[in-house]
């Protein structure tokens, strides 16, 4: 069996392919590999990824969706940090025009010198660096035109949350200030091999093209938001006078972090 002859999304045929080159998925790089045609159409539909448009994709893996995205005549730039699998993707992929590969840690990706605001991303995101990726993707000036991402189901509530609950918070708050999420679906781990140990949801997140409310400096609603959420506990009053972040008048000084809008903490942050 050579590298272009089996099909990835028959996992049997992957994990013969995988047996015969000696590679073992590890769980350090969150190597679950995505062996559903179903649900690799689904995410490729959902990224709205059209002919000839530049998509980055981290963590290709065996290189599931990538054949995706060229089979719908994509720009493809993937950035893999397995040595042995972008080996693999080159024998792949190396010959297609539209195809190019960095091998990196996307911790690490410059990601304003590859074009990142005029791409859209794709990614079956490693779990380990899933968050501090979309932090990264989320900062003012490098925002991708969408974010199609798989990720554990704890970590996309989490991104989806309401004010007033548990999981409302940092993550909320960032990636809502540079995108609108939208949930696509969970899916089971028999998508996948090997199946992963938690749940998996795919989320689609659209960068907005204006801010959700006017602000004077982006590092002062940053810093405002890390104070308050390590007290997020706490009253707004008390957090304003040991951070030395004064409340606007109009904030009521008894309510609790998690419960204040986008709009009114960079109200708040302006205010000081
Ligand atoms: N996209 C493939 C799929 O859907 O089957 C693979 C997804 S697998 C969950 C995560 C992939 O990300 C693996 O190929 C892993 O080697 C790669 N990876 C892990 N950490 C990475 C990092 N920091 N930078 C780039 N790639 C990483």
């Amino acid at each position: 069996m050579d590298a272009q002859s089996f099909s990835l999304t028959r996992a049997s045929e992957l994990r013969a392919y995988l047996k015969a080159i000696d590679f073992r998925p590890g769980k350090s790089l969150g190597q679950n590999f995505l062996v559903d045609a179903n649900m690799r159409d689904l995410i490729l539909d959902a990224s709205g990824a059209q002919a000839g448009e530049p998509v980055i994709e981290i963590g290709p893996g065996p290189g599931v969706m990538t054949e995706g995205l060229l089979d719908r005549s994509c720009q493809v730039l993937a950035i893999e940090l397995d040595h042995r699998l972008c080996d693999h993707l080159l024998a792949r992929f190396g010959d297609r025009e539209a195809f190019s590969l960095r091998e990196e840690d996307a911790t690490r990706t410059p990601w304003t010198e590859l074009g990142i605001t005029e791409s859209r991303v794709l990614s079956n995101l490693p779990y380990s660096v899933g968050s501090r990726i979309l932090y990264d993707l989320a900062e003012p000036g490098r925002v991708p035109r969408s974010v199609t991402v798989m990720l554990q189901s704890d970590v996309a509530d989490r991104i989806l949350a309401q004010p007033a609950s548990d999981q409302y918070g940092l993550l909320t708050l960032r990636l809502g200030w540079s995108f609108v999420p939208k949930r696509i679906r969970n899916v089971p781990g028999n998508c996948f091999w090997p199946p992963p140990r938690v749940g998996s949801t795919v989320l689609h997140l659209e960068r907005r093209e204006t801010a959700p409310a006017a602000l004077e400096d982006p590092r002062r609603l940053e810093a405002l938001l890390q104070f308050a959420f390590t007290r997020r506990r706490k009253q707004i009053g008390a957090i304003a006078r040991e951070g030395g972040f004064p409340l606007p008048g109009d904030l009521d000084s008894s309510r609790r972090p998690e419960t204040l809008l986008l709009e009114e903490w960079a109200h708040w942050a302006n205010a000081t």
